[in-house]
């Protein structure tokens, strides 16, 4: 019963099947990838998968619960937790702060004095800024944690934002496009986290754009053209597909 299940699913927007009947799977452990030219649907099947849209038919079952129409907090709260194409960080805030926020949105930085709040509150705000640093520290990011986030880089963000993701402890982790925006070398410097929190069960789910990342980190790809999966199996599969061979050919680094 384990697993993150989209189920024949589909979602309309006027006029657009943006995705038209996929049913995809993530078991805890592995790394699918998901593959196809820009406006194929991939990102709408981030935002189905993660309950930032409601299908428009077909269901999401996470670890065999139904999740079909669910709020994205419901989703979080089944351990589905998930990073955006375009980042969404708090310039404002620190990069420690970035991170507390998005694991405990309930956790804000520190508006009124901490004495006015309770000390389980006090205690959990602790456990939360350990592990915080912690995940922050895995990135390469510890020195950076009283920064505020307006003052990094785009690939330091794409950092501090998988930071957020795993101080959330997910037990299912979708990635947009982690590689938009930053360097080939910053993208692999994720590399090694993603497969690791892998290994410790976490299934994930990443679309990318860079096709080489995707054949080494993936375990298995699916290929999506015109909102419909056309190919399965192994990256080698997948992008020898026809309705996918020449958009990879033009994408090529
Ligand atoms: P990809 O991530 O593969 O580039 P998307 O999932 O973003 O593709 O988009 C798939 C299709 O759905 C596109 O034709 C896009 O224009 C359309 N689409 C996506 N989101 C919306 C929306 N909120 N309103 C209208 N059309 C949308
Ligand atoms: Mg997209």
């Amino acid at each position: 019963m384990k697993g993150l299940s989209l189920l024949s699913i589909s979602r309309d927007f006027v006029g657009v099947h943006a995705v038209a009947g996929v049913s995809l799977s993530v078991d805890p452990g592995e790394v699918l990838g998901v593959i196809g030219p820009n406006g194929s649907g991939k990102t709408t099947l981030v935002n189905l998968a993660s309950g930032a849209v409601a299908p428009s038919a077909g269901k999401v079952v996470v670890d065999g619960v139904d999740l079909t129409g669910a709020s994205s907090t419901r989703f979080a709260s089944a351990g589905v937790v998930r990073s955006y194409q375009g980042l969404r960080l708090f310039e404002g805030l620190s990069v420690l702060d970035n991170v507390m926020v998005g694991v405990q949105r309930g956790v804000r930085p520190s508006l009124i004095g901490a004495w006015t709040r309770p000390p389980g509150f006090r205690r959990r705000e602790r456990r939360l800024r350990v592990a915080a640093m912690d995940w922050l520290g895995e990135l390469g990011m510890t020195g950076f944690a009283a920064h505020p986030v307006g003052a990094l880089s785009h690939g330091q963000r794409r950092r501090v934002e998988l930071a957020r993701a795993f101080a959330a402890d997910p037990a299912y982790l979708i990635l947009d496009e982690p590689g938009a925006g930053v360097d080939p070398h910053q993208l692999e410097g994720m590399t090694g986290i993603i497969r690791e929190r892998c290994g410790a069960g976490v299934g994930v789910l990443v679309v990318e754009h860079d096709h080489g990342w995707v054949e080494r980190v993936c375990d298995r790809v699916l290929g999506v053209a015109d909102g419909v999966v056309v190919a399965e199996g192994s990256f080698a599969v997948v992008a020898a597909h026809p309705a996918l061979a020449p958009h990879l050919r033009a994408t090529a680094p």
